[in-house]
């Protein structure tokens, strides 16, 4: 049997994304042994149960020693406490990687970490995910024929980058290469405000009064449109905190369009209604007819 791509992978964090990467990877037949880390024992005890992981640690120090690889899977408020703990108990040579979804913070935070960036880290971050979380709802499907892109710095060794970019090729994924400040002004508008708008027609409708009838009354549409409102409160408040300069950006843009959309309803502007909405349609069926979603 020819030798897997990470002998010992360790991932920090064994919830939706780090542990559907362990599962990917051990279906591939593409790791060793999986070593799972983070703060709680019982969600390790049931990643372990459930054959996610081989063994864990709660000591993200101890988890580090021995391994090839770290994936770091956890919220992105907790990145640079995580790159603490570990950036002294790391070999020179094991690469480590990120999965979240926002690259600038991630990149600061290893600075401070680290003193500079170490040529072993490789920023990345699968565009894929659900609205659940944890080691429960991870499934080894998940990065299939999804992008994940990665935001190499310049002194990266290409050894590190190679191995990154190996390990997604064979959890399934394309992987797609840009920079720390492009990444984060593409993903405010594709994903970030999109998550804004979900959580906020929610919660509007939830705090007007006749609220239960509303909820009654919603229809697929509404199930459609709000789906990514269930995602998780604390890992939107960090991406919302992470990458604020480039979510503000959009979210004034959508703003003003918002209101000019206002204007021409209270207006009884028809040529400016059908005009957006056609134009909207028109993208967004082209969008569909590329598979993309
Ligand atoms: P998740 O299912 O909640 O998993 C997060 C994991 O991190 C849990 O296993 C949690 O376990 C652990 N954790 C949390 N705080 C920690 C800490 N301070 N130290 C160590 N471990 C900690 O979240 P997820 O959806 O996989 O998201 C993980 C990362 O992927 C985030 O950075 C997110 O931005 C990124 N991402 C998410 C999606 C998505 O759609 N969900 C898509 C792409 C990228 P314990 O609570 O047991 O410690």
């Amino acid at each position: 049997m020819s030798k897997p791509l990470v002998n010992r992978l360790c991932v920090i964090g064994v919830g939706l994304i780090g542990g559907s990467l362990a599962r990917a990877l051990r279906n591939a037949g593409q790791v060793g042994e999986i070593v799972g880390a983070g703060r709680s024992r019982t969600h390790l005890e049931t990643a372990r149960a459930l054959g996610v992981i081989d063994r864990f640690e709660t000591d993200l120090g101890a988890a580090v020693q021995g391994v090839d690889l770290v994936v770091i899977a956890v919220p992105l408020g907790a990145m640079q406490a995580v790159f603490e703990t570990i950036a002294p108990r790391l070999a020179p040579d094991t690469v480590l990687t990120d999965v979240g979804s926002a690259k600038g913070s991630v990149v600061a935070a290893a600075v401070t970490a680290f003193g500079e960036l170490p040529g072993t880290l490789v920023p990345g971050h699968p565009i894929a995910g659900t609205e659940k979380s944890g080691e429960e709802a991870s499934f080894a499907e998940l990065f299939q024929h999804r992008r994940v892109i990665l935001t190499p710095h310049a002194s990266v060794s290409s050894a590190a980058l190679e191995k990154v970019r190996a390990m997604w090729a064979a959890a399934g994924a394309q992987v797609v290469e840009t920079s720390v400040e492009h990444h984060d002004q593409v993903l405010a508008a594709t994903s970030h405000l999109p998550h804004m708008l979900a959580y906020a027609l929610v919660d509007t409708l939830a705090r007007m009064d006749d609220s239960r009838e509303i909820f009654d009354y919603a229809a697929g549409g509404f199930r459609d449109f709000t789906r990514i409102a269930s995602s998780d409160p604390q890992m939107w408040h960090d991406i919302c905190v992470a990458n604020r300069t480039a979510l503000l950006e959009v979210l004034e843009r959508f703003t003003d369009d918002l209101g000019q959309l206002t204007e021409a309803i209270r207006c009884g502007d028809s040529d400016y209604l059908r005009e957006t909405f056609t134009r909207a349609k028109q993208e967004r069926d082209q969008f569909c007819d590329t598979g993309d979603v």
